[in-house]
């Protein structure tokens, strides 16, 4: 029997009320499957009704999580010694060397890298290079890597899709289990783009927040309907990446589920970028993600000019201001208790 969320409450903020139900269609491999999705009437979160009983088919060797080994990508002498200078100067410097680098080479994967280690930073490695971190569902483990090359000297990821364990030569461990398995605590938990992807995000952020440290934060980085792609493309909004994500949660619908776990939002910042509307146009278009026509593919044969990529990029940057992004990056924190007082 395949698991069902038709008569289930928000996963969010429990209502039972729902708006409508979203038909999406898969398209990042261009597999001809629709699925449906409800939309909480009270809090806007989105959750995919009819979970498939095996997600094997959704997630092919060619996933773009686990398909980039980290040791060949930023491993090479040279690239190594580069990477962490741009790493580095993003975690600890003043940010100078890695904005110029991410300005002037053009590549959309050292932009998310530098955008990324900005939203750690922001979340704050309170010991320093002793600071332990975890990351959760690290797919190919390229940031375990990367806060390794920074001197990073405590950092674990952990997936239970990833295909075995390994010591990365950086020092990080990548380790193939969930987070319920999990021993020992941290001082930093993290969720890049993984949260959407599990059947119960309220239990993998309680599993989080038990193994923080005193003092200790989780950020959670993914996408979110409350935003101005969603509200324009709805089914054709390219981060509702059916039906790899199962929840993807509106910013109140986070806040709520955050005060249920007794924790709170410290801190949002948007890192939305062009992708949500070429993935979403080139859904419109019928050009799936992984296509050869596909911006992510082989951008000189995508149906958009580089002007209009441009405009896209900058139309991104003033929704991040605005609050009105795509995806974004939380802070969360358990809520300090407050001293009892005594009359
Ligand atoms: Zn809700």
């Amino acid at each position: 029997m395949p698991l069902t969320n038709a008569t289930q409450r928000c996963p969010a903020c429990l209502s039972a009320s729902r708006s409508e139900v979203l038909t999406v269609r898969e398209n990042m491999f261009g597999i001809s499957e629709d699925f449906d999705y409800s939309v909480c009437s009270d809090c806007g979160t989105l959750a995919l009704i009819t979970v498939p009983e095996d997600m094997a088919p959704y997630y092919p060797s060619n996933y773009y999580s686990v398909d980039l080994d980290p040791e060949r990508a930023l491993g090479a002498p040279v690239v190594r010694q580069f990477a962490q200078l741009v790493i580095s100067s993003a975690l600890w410097g003043r940010g100078v060397f890695s904005g110029v680098a991410s300005a002037v080479i053009p590549r959309r994967q050292l932009r998310t890298l530098v955008s990324v280690l900005g939203s750690i930073r922001r979340a704050g490695l309170a010991n320093g290079r002793e600071t332990r971190v975890l990351d959760v569902g690290c797919g190919s483990g390229i940031l375990v890597f990367a806060l390794g090359l920074a001197g990073v000297q405590d950092v674990v990821g952990v997936d239970p899709f990833m295909s075995s364990g390994r010591e990365l030569s950086t020092g990080g461990c990548l380790i193939k289990q969930d987070l319920s398995e999990v021993e020992g605590s941290y001082d930093l938990i993290m969720f890049h783009h993984s949260l959407e992807h599990v059947p119960d995000p309220e239990a993998s952020l309680k599993e989080a927040l038990k193994r923080l440290t005193p003092g200790g934060r989780v950020l959670i980085r993914m996408p979110t309907p409350s935003s101005h792609a969603f509200a324009t493309y709805g089914a054709a909004w390219v981060s509702l990446d059916a039906p790899r994500h199962l929840v993807v949660l509106s910013r109140p619908g986070l806040e709520t589920l955050c005060q249920r776990l007794g924790a709170g939002v410290v801190s949002v910042a948007d890192d939305s970028t062009s992708f949500q509307f070429w993935g979403s146009e080139q859904y419109l278009l019928g050009i799936p993600l992984m296509d050869r026509r596909s911006v992510m593919v082989k951008p000189s044969d995508a149906p958009f000019s580089k002007a209009q990529l441009k405009a896209w990029e900058e139309q991104a940057a003033v929704l991040n201001k605005e609050g009105r992004g795509d995806q974004a990056a939380w802070v969360v924190a358990p809520t300090p208790t407050p001293t009892p007082t005594f009359p």
